[in-house]
This record gives structure tokens, sequence and C-alpha cells, in this order.
């Protein structure tokens, strides 16, 4: 199928209900219990079957439907939360926002508006920014995460280890959550735990918490949970699923 073709499926996905949200949960590693869940954006193509945000992120990022899909998952992600909440199972939920949505002066005040509409409070919802792509205008993408970081949300740095953000520079950026990048989790190097060491030790400081992503095996939740991570996320722990199957297993873990 040509990039044409894929480009104006992708403009009608949405309105057609062929995007859509799956969850993964994250485990708290102090207690062992599924805390949050990140949404992940899913598109059901009539022809292609079900294709990964690797390939369709970027072309809604350059057709500017980044910014519709991302308040699509926001509202999804709310939906769900607050029924977990009335059924008992108090989630936070993480969305990934693109740097583009970063990039465009009305993102945070839409973010406000649909957190204040919610009954959620504000730190149900962390944000969760790459550090794979760099930010487009610093100084204002700051400026906006410490808008939505004085509301009360959450703001993470995702796959990190991915790109060159240095300590001092992560000093800068309003985080409350550092997401390390499977690379690092599932590395057995010496070098890399000793790294890591120092970097938990750094950003426990300053009351930054760590999630470790891509946790696979026994051996990674084992190291990571060694390491003094604060939550942990992988296919060891739940894969990313629809709705209704984290429904059911936040019921049987309840029940457990
Ligand atoms: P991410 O935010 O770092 O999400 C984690 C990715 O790792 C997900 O891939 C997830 O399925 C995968 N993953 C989870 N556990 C494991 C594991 O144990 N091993 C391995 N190898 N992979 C694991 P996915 O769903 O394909 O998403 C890829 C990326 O697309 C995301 O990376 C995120 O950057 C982007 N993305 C996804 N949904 C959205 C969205 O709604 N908006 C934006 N802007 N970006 C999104
Ligand atoms: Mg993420
Ligand atoms: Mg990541």
């Amino acid at each position: 199928m040509s990039d044409t073709r894929l480009e104006s499926d992708l403009s009608s996905a949405l309105r057609r209900g062929q995007l859509f949200a799956h969850f993964q949960p994250q485990q708290d590693l102090a207690t062992g219990r599924i805390v949050s869940v990140e949404a992940l954006c899913r598109w059901r193509h009539p022809i292609l079957g079900m294709l990964p945000p690797s390939l369709f992120i970027p072309i809604a990022e350059e057709l500017g439907l980044i910014h519709d899909i991302g308040i699509f998952m926001l509202e999804q992600s709310y939906r769900a939360a607050i029924d977990w909440q009335f059924n008992g199972m108090q989630l936070e939920i993480s969305v990934n926002v693109s740097a583009t949505q970063l990039a465009t002066p009305g993102f945070s005040d839409r973010v406000i508006s649909l957190i204040r509409q919610s009954p959620l409070p504000p730190r149900t919802l962390t944000v969760e920014i790459t550090e794979t792509v760099p930010l487009i205008d610093l100084p204002a993408v700051i400026s906006r995460l410490t808008v939505l970081r004085e509301c009360g949300l959450g703001v993470s740095l995702d796959d990190y280890g991915t790109g060159h953000t240095s300590l001092s520079q992560l000093d800068e950026l309003p985080v409350t959550e550092l997401k390390l990048d499977k690379s690092l989790v599932q590395s057995q190097s010496a070098g890399v735990a000793a790294e890591l060491a120092r970097l938990l030790e750094y950003v426990h400081g300053r009351d930054i918490r760590v999630v470790a992503e891509g946790v696979e095996t026994a051996s990674d939740l084992d190291r990571v949970r060694r390491l003094g991570c604060d939550r942990a996320q992988g296919y060891l722990l739940g894969m990313p699923m629809a709705r209704e199957d984290l429904d059911s297993l936040l019921l049987r873990s309840r029940t457990r």
C-alpha cells in the first residue's frame, strides 16, 4: 500500500473508529500491586490489520493529526480511569505526548481543560515525553510542562538512555518520573549497573520516580528491584492489552 493511501486512510481512521487504546500495567515494586497503566495507541486498519504506532504516529505528526489523536487517547484513558475508580481501583494513567504536540501553544490549555472536567485528581495523569526526539523550542516546552506540573500532573521522561539527556539537563526539565529504556533494563553489564545505581541515587535525591520499562524476564525484574526502581513495566508483568482484558486482570489481581 502506498504512503499516500496510508496517509489518507489515517486522516479518516479516528472518525471511522479504527483507532483505540491498549493499556499496559505498571507494577509498584514495593507492594507488587498494579498502580498505573500506560495508554498505547493502536490502529485496526480494514485491510492491513493491526498496525503499530511506530508506523502511523510519525505520519500523524507530519499531517497534524497527532493533536486530535492525542486528545482522543487522553479521553479514552480518563474514561477508563473513572470506571476503575468507580469500581474501587485507584489507577494512575500515563499518556504519550509527542514533540509536535508540545510545540503547539494551545496544548497545555487543552489538557488542563480536560482534567478540570474530570472528577479525578490531576495527579492521576502523567504525560510522557520521549527522549528519542529532540524537543523543539526547549524553553517553550519547559514552560508548558511547568504549567501542567503546577496543576498537579506528572511529567515523565520516556526512553531514558536512548537520547543524550545529561544529569544537568534533567534538572532543567520539570519531570516527576524517569522511564529507563529497555536497553538499560535488559543490560547485564556491570558497567551499566554501576551507572544506573549512580543515576538512581541522583534522581531519587530529587524526588523523581524511576520506572523500568521492557522487563521481560525474572532476572530483569530481580535486577531492577535490587537497583531500587520504583515501578516496573514489561511483557513479564503484562502485555499492552484491550480495556476489557485489563479490567479482568485488575479484578483477578484484586481478589487474589
Ligand atoms: P513507549 O512509550 O516507550 O511505549 C513502550 C513500548 O514498548 C510499547 O510499544 C510497548 O508495547 C513496548 N513494550 C512494552 N513492554 C515491553 C517489553 O517487555 N519488551 C519490549 N521489547 N517492548 C515492550 P508500542 O505500543 O509499539 O509503542 C511504541 C511507541 O509509540 C511508544 O513507545 C510511544 O513512543 C509511541 N506511542 C504509542 N502510543 C502513542 C500515542 O498515543 N501518542 C504518541 N505521541 N506516541 C505514542
Ligand atoms: Mg511511553
Ligand atoms: Mg518508552
